[in-house]
């Protein structure tokens, strides 16, 4: 016997239908003799629908209240889930955030986890009843309902598994495992047997949303045993595992995964001054108001010791950003301030590049033979990431995948 945290998405949840099905999954660890809590997410749309509801009462609006309408689109299907367990003749119980409770920071709309009491809901564990407990949500000592941010129901899973000290947390979703890239877009993606926190971590921080990057970085933390599967179809999934357990594998693969991110807008500001201070100008106001820079390149200053600055952020944050740095023109002593937002960026992923050289190489030499501008690029110790005009980040992903060896020999494409 086992203790397991099951984690059903958006698209598993979407309709009765898809609830039954999960709830036959269910049923199959409860009936194995496994004790099981169960995490979801809102039906597939429903929080989007919820998020625009917000938008569209007051573009400005109280972040406290939003937590209170987006969060209510997992009550709805963690209630309905019990509902169809005990239809089926198994025991089930809702725990609502404020229930168990599972406690926050009062961040409204991007809270951290604390912690959680699980006292209560052990014990009805024990006694035979399923808990079904609806992701994304929280409560701060504020006393107010708090939601984690989207995608969120992948990290309330992780640290159920955590809290509980579960065997393992099972994450089901629309695609049967990790793969090389998203396969909705390169259908000779391949399926990853295993994956290394570390580089799912990548992976996901540069958005392979199959996973939200917080579960990955709670699950390396708390050694939870984390899977990723299909809840449609039964197929082996994949394992997020550390470096040991992956063993040879590693040796062998230089690039695991690709990923790109559409959420992108780089911000050029030109003829800053280039002094000590100038820089630091510019992003104070930034930090300020938590915005997250990624990319930052400087220029060689020209005769005059003027220099251009470019950085990239994320897209929603475009309006914001200007105004911010409209603001402190005087103070930075810039001379003129734009943006681009249609560009994307695309990132390749893989611990090899630790012992490999030429990982950059191929990809600037791929991407430059079919004629796509790198705008910028950054690093870390097993990612190489680079900005590129948005119209060509599905041609450039297929394009690195060939190149790096990647393609499954088994989808014939033309087919
Ligand atoms: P859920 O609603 O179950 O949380 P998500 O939509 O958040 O599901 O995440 C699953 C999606 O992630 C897949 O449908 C797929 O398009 C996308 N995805 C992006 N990169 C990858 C990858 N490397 N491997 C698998 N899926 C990926
Ligand atoms: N329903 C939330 C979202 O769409 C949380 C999740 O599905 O993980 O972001
Ligand atoms: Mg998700």
């Amino acid at each position: 016997m086992a203790r397991i945290v099951m984690k059903f998405g958006g698209t598993s949840m979407a309709g009765l239908e898809r609830i039954r099905a999960a709830a036959e999954r269910v049923k199959r660890e409860a009936e194995a003799g496994n004790e099981v809590a169960v995490v979801v997410s809102a039906m597939a749309g429903e929080t989007d629908r919820l998020v625009n509801f917000c938008r569209e009462a007051a573009p400005l609006h109280d972040s406290s209240e939003y937590d209170v309408v987006v969060s209510s689109g997992e009550q709805v299907t963690a209630g309905l889930l019990a509902i169809v367990l005990q239809s089926m003749g198994l025991q089930a119980r809702s725990w609502l955030g404020w229930q168990m409770p599972l406690h926050t920071s009062p961040t409204h709309a991007a809270a951290r986890i604390r912690g959680m009491a699980t006292e209560r809901v052990v014990e009805s564990m024990q006694a035979g009843v399923i808990a079904t407990i609806p992701g994304f949500q929280g409560l701060a000592e504020t006393g107010r309902v708090t939601t984690l941010g989207r995608g969120g129901s992948d990290t309330s899973a992780v640290a159920v598994a955590a809290a509980l000290k579960a065997d393992r947390c099972d994450i089901y979703t629309d695609v049967d495992g990790v793969y090389t890239t998203d396969p909705r877009i390169v259908p000779r993606a391949r399926k990853l047997e295993k994956i290394t926190f570390e580089e799912m971590l990548e992976l996901a921080s540069v958005g392979a949303k199959v996973l939200q990057t917080r579960s990955v970085e709670l699950a390396m933390k708390e050694k939870v045993k984390l899977r990723v599967l299909s809840s449609f179809r039964d197929a082996p999934g994949t394992d997020i595992v550390s470096e040991e357990e992956i063993g040879h594998l590693m040796e062998d693969q230089l690039i695991t995964g690709i990923a790109y991110s559409r959420d992108e807008a780089e911000v050029t500001l030109t003829r800053v001054a280039d002094k000590p201070g100038a820089v630091a100008a510019i992003f104070k106001p930034l930090a300020k108001h938590e915005v997250n820079v990624d990319m930052i390149i400087q220029n060689i200053a020209d005769a005059e010791g003027r220099t251009d600055v470019t950085f990239t952020i994320a897209r929603s944050e475009i309006p914001r950003v200007m105004e911010m740095l409209a603001a402190a023109r005087e103070e930075i002593g810039y001379e003129n301030l734009s943006y681009d937002d249609k560009v994307s960026k695309l990132s390749v992923v893989g611990v090899g590049m630790k012992s490999h050289t030429g990982v950059a190489s191929t990809m600037f030499s791929a991407l430059g033979e079919r004629g796509i501008n790198i705008a910028s690029i950054s690093t870390s110790e097993i990612k190489i990431s680079v900005l590129i005009a948005e119209e060509y980040i599905e041609l450039a992903v297929r394009v690195l995948h060939s190149a790096y060896g990647l393609d499954s020999p088994d989808v014939d494409e033309t087919a």
